[in-house]
């Protein structure tokens, strides 16, 4: 886990490092690396793919090898099983060694086409410019209207702005790659994860396309705990909603007590009725599992992170070989010095 933090000072660094968890792609990973060896070519400085390999039940694996062989700018990450995408994103920016730092899907719904662009804001000195969807082509409605839903909760209750239409498609400059890996916790909710580096960030605007090949593996049951992950990642108002909501039922409660003592001085052997006693106390048994249950997810969260396990484990790491000299050279310096002087 350690050689990619101590390889990112080595003066062979390259400019450019470009972060891909895949998780059964093999069928479409060829066409991918295609497209963005093209694009990342014509950038014209030296750059490297980090592929992390996500314990992928397909031949994803051994694709990945023989594109690591074939091409110098290939590193490969084999993670010992299947973490999730969140985590295979972080295993991935740990090797990465660039001065940026792309993170892009494998499956071609995020078009290299667009790094480009990202990689123009960050020359213009932004540390994070993530792409943002201007339509969602291939996705139900159903799909639509959750994830508007949920950013609108997000941006309600949470501390920080998830930004809209969002997803994990970005560029990263180098501090804020360091920034965010400072943050180690297990629940990863990394869209709120990057929100919360904070730094000056720009949103560039494109077209996400459906998957080239394969099977989504975000259903909704993933897509709920999704959610979940991340609205209890970075608010506790579900707790302070529990309290209010006790409180709320106890005011109820007394007025109702009083009420019953009222008509029971005034008109004397009241047989409270049984309909209104069970309605009550399934009310009332509601509310509280529904508060235990909540505070129930705080806890599995707090369990989980005392644990203190490493995020994930690496079966092997592969890393790219630096190219020959370049030609670009007195270039490159100058776009380093400049690098240096905004850290
Ligand atoms: N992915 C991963 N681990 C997983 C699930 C997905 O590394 O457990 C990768 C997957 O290979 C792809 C990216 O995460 O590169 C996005 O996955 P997917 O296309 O299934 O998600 P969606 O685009 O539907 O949100
Ligand atoms: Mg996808």
């Amino acid at each position: 886990m350690q050689d990619g933090v101590d390889g990112r000072q080595t003066p062979a660094a390259p400019t450019f490092s470009v972060v891909v968890p895949v998780y059964n792609e093999g069928e479409g990973l060829l066409e991918f690396h295609g497209r963005l060896s093209r694009v990342m070519g014509a950038l014209g400085e030296p750059w490297e793919v980090v592929y992390v390999n996500d314990g992928s039940r397909d031949d994803s694996l051994s694709v990945l090898e023989g594109l690591h062989s074939d091409d110098p700018a290939c590193a490969l990450v084999n993670l010992s099983r299947n973490f999730g995408k969140e985590i295979a994103m972080t295993a991935g920016l740990d090797h990465s060694r660039g001065a940026a730092v792309v993170i892009i899907d494998a499956d071609l719904q995020d078009p290299p086409e667009v790094i480009p662009e990202l990689v123009k804001a960050w020359r213009q000195g932004w540390d994070m410019a993530y792409a943002q969807r201007r339509v969602r082509a291939g996705e139900s409605w159903l799909k639509r209207v959750t994830a508007d839903a949920f950013y609108r909760t997000m941006q309600r209750v949470g501390r920080v702005r998830l930004p809209r239409n969002t997803g994990d498609f970005r560029l990263m400059s180098r501090r804020a790659v360091d920034a965010l890996l400072q943050l180690r916790e297990h629940h990863r909710f990394m869209k709120g994860l990057f929100a919360w580096v904070g730094f000056p960030s720009v949103a560039v605007p494109y077209d996400r396309a459906p998957r080239y090949a394969g099977r989504t593996s975000f259903n909704y049951w993933k897509l709920w705990n999704f959610a979940l992950e991340g609205i209890t990642s970075f608010t506790v108002m579900p707790l302070k909603v529990a309290t209010y909501l006790g409180l709320a039922t106890a005011l109820v409660a007394l007025v109702y007590g009083g009420q019953i003592i009222l008509r029971t001085l005034l008109f004397g052997n009241p047989v409270p009725g049984y309909p209104s006693l069970m309605a009550v106390l399934l009310f009332l048994g509601g509310a509280q599992l529904m508060t235990l249950g909540v505070m129930g997810e705080y806890l599995g969260r707090v369990f989980n992170e005392t644990k203190r396990r490493p995020l994930y484990l690496v079966e092997r790491y592969a890393p790219s070989r630096p190219r020959p000299p370049l030609r670009a050279a007195p270039a490159r310096r100058a776009h380093a010095e400049g690098e240096s002087a905004r850290y």
